[in-house]
């Protein structure tokens, strides 16, 4: 495409950046901050400092209006709900003592007041604090963040955009306080929470904003015309004010559907729009509508979420069509940048072919910049940029490592039989009661035990060169030494080797399967401080050798009892990774179950008679919208069948669930197959039991009577009593017994008194039946 200079001016713009810093030392500063080592003093000059540095690092890449507000010392949404004086009533004197002390108990609780719940960030692995509201909620507008953060950029000669969640998406972010009706509907309260945006808006134009941007991913959601028309008039109500600044709705993460002729009639100046395939339909529904004669477009060509470059020639020919549906055209990323790492060029240890396919946030703000100026400047001014980036798409494209030909031959070869099990369930139980002769009520936990600071020495020594892999295998092997007979005495039937080999449940694979990239560098917020490295799906996916046979089969080798071999599923795998943007989803989903396929019939030939392959990230990869539930949920449920039905009817597969409503997906746990599941139910008192009993759930299942989420112990009363809300859901021939999730996060004598109540509760109620 060639666009004629003179005619446009376009601007790359971001709509946020990573908070965490090159070395992650806001994490270190708060962290510091919490322990009494840092002062409030020295964590506001690091945060400022930070602050400085990604603008710095912006406008050096050319990136013309910065955003502020994005930065937060733990969330955005916490921020929001002090912005609008949402705090609720038990952190109420917290923060009226210090603003600050009371903020960070509102996100981690103290030792008298629970936080705020934590829930995922639309479909990204973001943690927010959600919002509680209700009846009689009063918001009080706080906007000394926003303005603080817009004059520290005006203070450095900058042109800085506001970015503030929006009203809507806030409201439909929230749920009801504590004690008040679970139908309220926060949405309600809109015409209470308008004028305080209002209030923050004035503000901010008084401080000196041209621009603020509100964010309403909520509307890529499926929305009621109610909700719909909450948006038509919080933007008619916001827009009629004359003391605001000029105002861009932003959205992300999918299309926004019936949302997008709602906004855009909008009486506001800018709409901020995905462009990117997972909002495919943005584009024609927006020619549909006329386009936005007289306003701003902010135009996500570059996808804000994986670590890909972006394909220039293709986004110029977007960005070309798009000149014509507006006033104005700029180029941002799809989403912020705070779903990406900071910058691939940490990344040394990576395979050069590959790091020429990688961009994280710096990247991506080059490439912002570069599109931008190919389209207000014409494509002659970027020639060498778009010679080098047809090098590096075509590189990827013909590289042996993402077309491997023996694992695409395989994929397409994989047979209907292969995707089922060689009996049906009701079959291969008697073989699997005969050949495992468990007690009713059998009890086994989920597979990790607690990761102690011994083992993560090990690691780090091991790393270090300090002891080398013969002497940290011994490590591993007394610690599964540990575990087993713990197992043994404490009287658990199913017993696990304890994971202590694994630093993390998706990275042990990543790290061994071809294809498959772990990053050093590459840090992702995933709430407050916790960060996490998703590895990076670069290649067609396969296994050299084994991963975890031989610690399966050391821990079989100490006991009588089955020892269950312990896997992550092809799911669970995608959704905690960064996908390959080149290919379906469902196509490298394919490929890692048949990976883990093999991994499977090894353990079975090494005498594995009890294999649990973990979803735990099932539900939470499920479609923004409903249309696309069908699909993922196809490809998603046939991944794990790949990875399970080549086993033999006696071998029992088990499969553990937990982090989630199950309500939608109880079809597609059915689907799945297997022959146990695990899942989370402590704190909902067995609700996910009564759920699958409704839906006639014909499998064996473990809802969890211990919750490992809290330092607390059960008690065998305790567990005794969630088992027998169980079995009237579930007949004792099919429940099994079992905490919530791994217990890597706990200490051990945790672990010992709340299993040891786990097995009492078990014979307890055994000797009911
Ligand atoms: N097997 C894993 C463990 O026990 C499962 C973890 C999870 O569900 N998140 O740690
Ligand atoms: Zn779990």
């Amino acid at each position: 495409m060639t666009v004629k200079p003179e005619t446009v001016t376009a601007r790359a713009t971001v709509y946020g950046y990573p908070r965490q810093g090159q070395r992650r030392e806001l994490k270190q500063a708060v962290e510091g901050y919490w322990k009494g080592r840092v002062t409030a003093d020295a964590l506001r000059a690091t945060a400022a400092e930070l602050r400085r540095g990604n603008w710095q690092d912006l406008v050096d890449a050319g990136i013309h209006e910065v955003p502020t507000g994005d930065f937060s010392y733990y969330d955005h949404v916490l921020d929001t709900s002090v912005m609008v004086g949402a705090v609720p009533e038990r952190h109420r004197a917290a923060i009226e003592a210090d603003p600050l002390d009371g903020y960070f108990a509102m996100a981690r609780g103290t030792q008298d007041v629970a936080p705020l719940e934590m829930t995922k960030w639309f479909d990204t692995n973001y943690h927010y604090l959600v919002p509680e509201l209700g009846p009689d909620t009063a918001f009080v507008a706080d906007s000394g963040k926003q303005v603080a953060e817009l004059k520290e950029a005006l203070a450095l000669g900058l042109t800085p955009r506001p970015v503030l969640v929006g009203p809507i998406t806030y409201l439909l972010l929230s749920k009801p306080a504590p004690g008040v009706a679970a139908d309220f509907e926060p949405l309600t309260l809109l015409d209470r929470l308008l004028p305080v945006y209002a209030e923050v808006l004035a503000d901010l134009r008084a401080a000196g904003a041209q621009w603020v941007q509100l964010d309403e991913p909520a509307l890529v959601q499926d929305r009621t015309p109610a909700e719909l028309n909450a948006a038509a008039r919080a933007y008619r109500d916001l827009g009629a004010r004359t003391d605001r600044p000029q105002l861009l709705l932003a959205s992300y993460f999918d299309r926004l559907g019936d949302a997008l002729p709602v906004l855009a009639k909008a009486p506001v100046e800018g709409l901020a729009l995905d462009f990117t395939e997972a909002a495919a339909g943005n584009l024609d529904a927006l020619a549909a509508v006329g386009g936005l004669p007289g306003k701003r477009l902010v135009a996500g060509v570059v996808n804000g979420r994986n670590i890909w470059i972006n394909d220039l020639e293709k986004s110029l020919a977007t960005l070309g069509t798009l000149l014509g549906l507006a006033d104005r055209v700029d180029v941002a990323a799809s989403c912020s940048l705070l779903h990406v790492p900071l910058d691939a060029t940490l990344e040394r240890d990576v395979d050069p072919q590959i790091a020429r396919w990688l961009a994280f946030a710096k990247q991506k703000t080059t490439e912002l910049v570069t599109l931008a100026r190919g389209l207000s400047q014409g494509t002659g001014t970027i020639t060498a940029e778009l010679a080098a980036n047809r090098a590096d798409l075509a590189s990827r494209a013909g590289s042996p490592i993402t077309h491997d030909p023996a694992v695409r031959a395989r994929a397409a070869a994989v047979t209907e039989a292969e995707t089922r099990r060689s009996q049906p369930y009701p079959e291969r139980t008697l073989a699997q009661r005969a050949h495992l002769k468990l007690p009713l009520l059998p009890t086994t936990t989920i597979g990790s035990f607690p990761q102690t600071g011994e083992l993560r020495a090990a690691r780090a020594d091991l790393r270090a060169g300090r002891i080398d892999t013969a002497g940290y295998d011994e490590r591993i092997k007394t610690e599964i030494q540990e575990v087993i007979s713990f197992q043994e005495k404490t009287g658990i039937d199913v017993l696990v080797h304890g994971e202590p080999e694994r630093n993390d449940m998706v990275q042990y694979f990543a790290e061994q399967l071809t294809g498959y990239l772990a990053t050093r560098h590459g840090w992702v917020q995933s709430y407050g401080t916790r960060h996490v490295r998703p590895p990076i799906l670069a290649g067609d996916i396969s296994r050299p050798e084994p991963m975890t046979v031989r610690w399966t089969t050391y821990a079989q080798s100490l006991t009588e009892r089955p020892v269950k071999g312990m896997l992550t599923g092809p799911v669970t795998m995608l959704a905690w990774s960064f996908v390959r943007d080149d290919q379906p989803l469902g196509d490298t989903a394919r490929q890692v179950a048949l990976a883990l396929r093999d991994e499977v019939d090894d353990l079975e030939a090494a005498g594995t008679s009890v294999i649990q392959v973990d979803e735990p990230a099932l539900r939470e990869t499920l479609p923004l919208r409903a249309a696309d539930h069908a699909a993922y949920l196809a490809w998603a449920t046939e991944a794990f069948r790949v990875s399970t039905a080549g086993v033999r009817p006696d071998t029992q597969i088990h499969t553990h669930m937990c982090y989630a409503e199950f309500g939608d997906v109880v079809q597609a746990i059915d689907d799945l197959d297997a022959d146990v599941i695990s899942l989370e139910a402590t704190r909902s008192h067995m609700q996910v039991a009564r759920e699958l009993a409704a839906h006639g759930y014909p499998r064996e299942a473990g809802p969890g009577v211990y919750d490992i989420h809290s330092p607390r112990v059960p008690s065998a009363q305790e567990a005794a009593d969630l088992l027998r809300t169980g079995l009237e859901a579930i007949p004792a021939e099919r429940l099994w017994v079992n905490p919530d999730c791994g217990l890597k996060t706990r200490d051990w004598p945790e672990v010992q008194a709340s299993l040891a109540s786990l097995v009492t509760a078990a014979r307890t109620v055994r000797a009911e039946l």
